[in-house]
């Protein structure tokens, strides 16, 4: 395993198989957002340090692009095995960089294992398609190849499953890559890297450039950079999407969100507040799929006496401790834009029932905000719109399901939505109308698992093919045609 904890140490890039410090000199702090400690310094690479690694993955795609796809499938067997066994190791790096509960992370881990559970179905999931006898005398083939170099670039709020649902997949299909992790949570990904390379991969088939922006304008512009992986905000998901996709590139952009959750009157309200509560709550309401707001139907105020007090109860504090839902933002930087949004929401007049600025307060060390929730939020206001990624919850008032969908087709996200009720013409009508990529039915995170395309809408994606599943092998493969006559 690579440097943990080590006197701070300045994480290095990987590149052609070694692990190699950056051109420049320039770092960032990597701080456990729970107590503040320095856990490592990253290195802000340069473009030469992209360079440089797509140079290495360039070379090695001549030859990985034509080892068996049986062979190259062992690999990612080998290390299924690997991420398995280190699977609480990993859990725990998760909690220190990112902050997040430990049984969140370990389901993270989980859900990251499952990618390369996928990936190794690639012999299968590679195969083309043929048609004899397409005309007289004629058949038709089709085989899929990989595309060459890819670029993967990470968040901070899934450090294990994002990289995972990239470079597992890509490497199987043939493509080698170049991976720039989040500069907030980046130690994780050495950990992947080392462990990829245990199980055999050659190198210069997976590279890491730690860094910022311009490592990522680095790999855009890169014109031996056939394809970008991105997951993120939305203004760099699009930004990303529109450089690379100028340059020629194919591009699949994962971007922000505002996930509702419509409470029909017949819901369970112990149930649906238990799924609304985990889904805001947990990560701090750091994931893509979190819920932000719940659009409550007819006259239930029962459900939200029920959500107050169990926001109420909450306890805070570090991933480690098993009592704890509420863990920390990431940075203090991200915590003030927080609360500049709930200064927003007041102005604009949405009701604070829940004022979660109060343990912020209490807590001294790390970047904490307690369970916050405005109630009487309507469409227009600012903290309806905007995707706030923290744990602020807002309650939007409907008279009935027709209403409460066209709050959901008001936004300008679709990555989730989730409906709680008993009642089945609501939940076929919600299916039907819902105009969002992920649905979920009594389901709090409907996020989809490595087999099915991860299936954001509107401005929570940019692009054509999504992640994972058959689209994840129509992303990174290309696909070429036989017309064969055998008359001739
Ligand atoms: P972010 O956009 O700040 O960073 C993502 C990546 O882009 C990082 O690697 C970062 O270094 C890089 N980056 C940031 N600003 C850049 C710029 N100006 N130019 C070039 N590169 C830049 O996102 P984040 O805060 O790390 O992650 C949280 C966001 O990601 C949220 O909006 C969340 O919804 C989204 N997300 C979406 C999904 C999804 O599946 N749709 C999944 C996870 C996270």
């Amino acid at each position: 395993m690579t440097v943990i904890n080590k006197d701070t140490a300045v994480l290095k890039n990987y590149i052609n198989g070694e692990w190699v410090a950056a051109i420049s000199t320039e770092t960032l702090d990597v701080p456990n957002p729970a107590t503040g400690e320095v856990l490592a310094n990253v290195p802000i690479s340069t473009k030469e340090d992209v360079d440089q690694a797509v140079s290495a993955a360039n070379e090695a795609f001549k030859t990985w692009k034509n080892v068996p796809v049986p062979k190259r499938a062992r690999i990612l067997y080998k290390y299924h095995y690997l991420l398995t066994e280190n699977h609480e190791k990993l859990a725990k790096l998760v909690v220190q960089e990112n902050g997040k509960a430990y049984k969140e992370a370990y389901g993270e881990v989980q859900r990251g294992i499952e990618c390369v559970e996928f990936a190794a179905g690639t012999p299968t999931l590679m195969m083309g398609e043929t048609l004899s006898n397409i005309a007289e005398n004629i058949d038709s083939e089709m085989f899929r190849y990989p595309l060459g170099v890819i670029g993967g670039i990470t968040p901070f709020n899934f450090p294990m499953m994002v990289p995972l649902w990239m470079f597992p997949l890509a490497i199987a299909c043939g493509n080698t890559f170049v991976l720039k992790p989040s500069e907030r949570t980046p130690m994780l990904a050495s950990e992947l890297v080392e462990l990829f390379s245990q199980a055999g991969a050659p190198k210069g088939v997976l590279n890491i450039v730690h860094g910022a922006h311009d490592v990522v304008n680095g790999l855009l512009d890169h014109e031996d950079v056939k394809a970008i992986s991105f997951v993120g905000s939305q203004p760099v998901a699009k930004y990303v999407y529109e450089r690379a996709a100028a340059k020629g590139k194919r591009v699949q952009a994962l971007s922000g969100a505002k996930n509702h959750h419509i409470v029909m009157p017949d819901a369970d309200i112990d149930k649906a507040v238990s799924h609304v509560i985990s889904s805001a709550y947990g990560s701090a309401g750091q994931r893509c799929m979190a819920c932000s707001a719940v659009v409550v139907v007819g006259d239930n105020d029962k459900f939200v006496k029920v959500l107050k007090q169990k926001a109420d109860e909450l306890i805070i504090g570090s991933g480690l401790d098993d009592e704890v839902l509420l863990t920390p933002i990431i940075r203090d930087s991200h915590r003030v834009k927080v609360l500049n949004y709930i200064k927003t929401g007041l102005e604009e007049g949405a009701s604070l029932i829940r004022d979660g600025r109060k343990e912020m307060d209490e807590i001294q060390e790390g970047t904490f905000l307690g369970s916050t929730i405005f109630d009487y939020v309507t469409p227009e206001m600012t903290i309806a719109k905007d995707e706030i990624f923290a744990p602020v919850l807002s309650l939007l008032r409907a008279n009935d399901l027709d209403e409460g969908l066209e709050f959901i087709r008001k936004s300008r996200y679709g990555n989730g939505a989730t409906i709680y009720t008993k009642d089945a013409k609501a939940v076929r009508q919600f299916r039907e109308e819902a105009d969002a990529g992920m649905l979920g039915i009594n389901v709090g995170v409907p996020a989809t698992m490595a087999f099915f395309p991860f299936s954001g809408w509107k401005d929570s994606f940019y692009g054509d093919l999504h992640v994972n599943g058959k689209d994840g092998v129509n992303f990174f493969t290309r696909k070429k045609m036989i017309t064969s006559r055998f008359d001739y």
